[in-house]
């Protein structure tokens, strides 16, 4: 089975699937989103869309009007699921900023709740809100286990990765997907998560195709095909993992044997 491991929600959910069919996939993991550059026909209507997303990452927005962006985004990342459950599965957002016991209960009701897998994706502004990583990865000590999913392209920089691996060496036990292969901070991830059994790493954006080689020569049970869609081509990220395969194994396993592995699809 092939497996797009991170696709943010497209509209119409019928346009979504069009491309996975396009690209021969059988299931994509999708993920709350609240740009929707999709919709853009322009480079002015684009940068428009994704102001959205840059004021959120300045941390302009107050924590109720965040949590309830998020609580909107879940809930169209739902009606995208419902609609296609045998082709889509997903990730959905858990605020920053909250305490414990209310992150654990949104976890509880919001992820666990609605039978999602996993919480995500985390675009970290700033170092603060790697650190306040810390409440999610503690209010999942008591929970079933749920991967999380973290950007680690810009605006994460290598100090923000550092934090991060020292995060992750402190929870060992929660699964932690690096996004975007780390950026181009790749050679200390791929260096961390080669002795983290729980760290993964998701090939979105790699920046170059001797990057994704590399990766995926070094760590095949814990390399992740995704397009992160709208911004990649579930087709064109396909053959990228296809191509830079050193072994046919490696690219079966990479597509989509890992993500099914962890996510028990
Ligand atoms: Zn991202």
């Amino acid at each position: 089975m092939i497996i797009d491991s991170h696709e943010h929600v497209i509209l119409p959910a019928e346009s979504q699937l069009e491309k996975l069919k396009r690209a021969s996939v059988d299931k994509a993991v999708l993920f709350y989103t609240t740009p929707h550059p999709e919709k853009a026909k322009n480079y002015g209507e684009w940068k428009e869309e994704m102001a959205k997303l840059f004021r959120i990452l300045s941390g302009e927005s107050t924590e109720k009007s965040n949590s309830e962006r998020i609580h909107r985004g879940n809930q169209e990342l739902l009606r995208s699921i419902r609609a296609f459950p045998e082709h889509f599965t997903g990730f959905g957002g858990v605020p920053l900023g909250l305490g414990l016991t209310e992150t654990g209960s949104w976890i509880e009701e919001e992820i666990l709740g609605n039978g999602l897998r996993g919480i995500g994706e985390y675009t970290p502004g700033s170092e603060e809100q790697i650190r306040q990583l810390e409440t999610v990865f503690q209010a999942l000590q008591d929970l079933p286990e749920l991967p999380v999913w973290v950007h680690c392209f810009h605006p994460v920089t290598s100090s923000g990765l550092k934090i991060l691996i020292e995060l992750h060496r402190k929870y060992p036990s929660v699964p932690l997907i690096f996004g975007h292969s780390g950026g181009w901070n790749w050679q200390m991830l791929l260096e961390y998560a080669k002795s983290a059994k729980k760290a993964y790493i998701d090939t979105s954006a790699s920046f170059s195709s001797l990057v994704l080689k590399m990766l995926l020569s070094e760590l095949p049970e814990r390399c992740l095909f995704s397009s992160d869609a709208p911004y990649g081509e579930p087709l064109l990220c396909r053959q990228g993992i296809e191509f830079a395969s050193p072994e046919k194994w490696i690219a079966e396993r990479v597509l989509g044997e890992n993500i099914r592995e962890l996510l028990s699809l």
